[in-house]
């Protein structure tokens, strides 16, 4: 029966059948990683009981939003769950490069040095850093950068990483996932290691690391081993699809005051910033973060066996563990870029009618596509794809609110590849 509603939804029995092949043999990773959404469920929940969340919290402010009992008990919610002494947790952040902008600048002062030890940080931070000249870049403010790149096996620099730290330098940059890179994506055990090194040369060097796609897919986040901050976007992971808008600051309380007021004032702080009614999906989101995340992630792990069976290089491969909710596939062709693309927007709640096409984006140096059907425009814990048509031709996809439409989604797109004939 399920099979006929697979093939009145475009999946041919042979696609469908090689799919469920595929799947029995994820059983066991599929088991671990409801053992992590359940650890993760249970983590949230917890904070949510010890901060005594009422309906209250649900409702919201206007003006200048003093008193939001909402607003600041959520904020001790992300504390407790990113067990740090404090948290910025606002709808005025506008996305993850505001939440990291905001990180940064406030923690910083002209003199300082930025540095980032794991390779070229996520595009739009080039310009945030100045290392691509831009208006307002912490460059314009007189704070330099300095980079050590990773190791052409993936592994830390430290030599370098020793060298590159000096008197100047006053925080530590460091992206847990790999973005759209093919580096490999860090765990936070790694991250722990790295952290432990950098506070050993220079114990009081703030260490920040940029969580963006990576929170609940582990048990423990960056914060439980040394991270003095962790940032991240609310439209990704910890939003569970629900949260319109945000961005997150969870850390060490100078650190967290200090981006207080640079979003704010100084003066004001954190003691300002109406919630507008929006809170309830920030808590629900929160709620439901940890087995959206697990949804997300069991659709990576389905799609890099069914692309790989079928001969494309894929990252992180089918067998590796995992860090984030991000899956690369590598067509060789534009045409695999495209019809991947078709196929996940065809799958979409969303605008599944329109047809995604390359196109010069601002910011890109070619023709990028995106398929996205998203509730919350442009939310990449939605399942969307994108890719930029030049070699070597690959697309990047992650998200799913559920897994049973991550597995349709990538059905979808497999069928969509090999249609276009591309798939023996
Ligand atoms: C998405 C992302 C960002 C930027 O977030 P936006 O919400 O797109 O501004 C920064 N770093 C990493 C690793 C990301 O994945």
């Amino acid at each position: 029966m399920l099979q006929k509603i697979y093939e009145d939804l475009g999946i041919t029995p042979e696609v469908y059948v090689l799919g469920e092949e595929i799947l029995k043999e994820l059983n066991p990773r599929f088991d671990e990683i409801d053992k992590v959404a359940e650890i993760n469920q249970l983590k949230v929940l917890k904070a949510l009981q010890d901060c005594k969340v009422s309906e209250a919290c649900l409702l919201g402010t206007t003006g200048y939003g003093y008193n939001d009992i909402g607003r600041d008990t959520l904020e001790e919610v992300y504390a407790k769950v990113f067990h740090t002494e404090d948290a910025l947790v606002r709808p005025q952040i506008t996305c993850g490069t505001h939440a990291l902008a905001l990180a940064l600048m406030s923690n910083l002062r002209p003199g300082d040095e930025l540095l980032s030890p794991v390779g070229k940080p996520y595009d739009t931070l080039e310009e945030v850093i100045g290392i691509r000249d831009s208006k307002g870049s912490l460059k314009e403010y007189g704070i330099s950068y300095s980079q050590v790149d990773l190791l052409p096996d993936g592994g830390f620099d430290y030599d370098n990483i020793a060298k590159a730290i000096n008197e100047k330098t006053k925080l530590v940059t460091i992206q847990r996932s790999k973005g759209y890179q093919t580096r490999p994506t860090l765990s936070v055990t790694r991250i722990g290691e790295l952290i432990s090194f950098i506070k050993k040369i220079k114990p009081d060097v703030i260490c920040m690391v940029d969580n963006c796609y990576g929170e609940f897919v582990e048990t423990i986040e960056p914060t439980d081993v040394g991270a003095d901050m962790v940032v991240g976007s609310l439209i990704k992971n910890p939003g569970g699809g629900l949260a319109p808008i945000g961005g997150y600051i969870a850390g060490k309380k100078e650190c967290v005051e200090n981006a207080a007021y640079r979003l704010t004032s100084p003066g004001l702080g954190k003691e300002v910033g109406a919630s507008l009614g929006i809170l309830s999906s920030f808590y629900q989101g929160l709620f439901l973060a940890p087995t959206v995340t697990a949804g997300a992630l069991k659709g990576a792990i389905f799609a890099a066996n069914l692309f790989e069976r079928a001969g494309f290089s894929v990252v992180p491969n089918s067998i590796e563990s995992r860090h984030d909710i991000i899956q690369a596939v590598t067509f060789g062709t534009p045409e695999g870029v495209v019809s991947f693309c078709e196929g996940i927007q065809k799958a979409a709640p969303i605008d599944s009618f329109v047809t995604p096409e390359p196109w010069d984006m601002p910011g890109y140096d070619s023709k990028v596509i995106m398929a996205a059907g998203a509730f919350v425009s442009g939310s990449s814990i939605e399942l969307s794809a994108d890719g930029p048509i030049k070699p070597p031709f690959a697309v990047y996809f992650q998200g799913g609110l559920t897994w049973q439409h991550a597995k349709f989604g990538i059905l979808t797109a497999y069928q969509s590849v090999k249609n276009a004939g591309l798939i023996d």
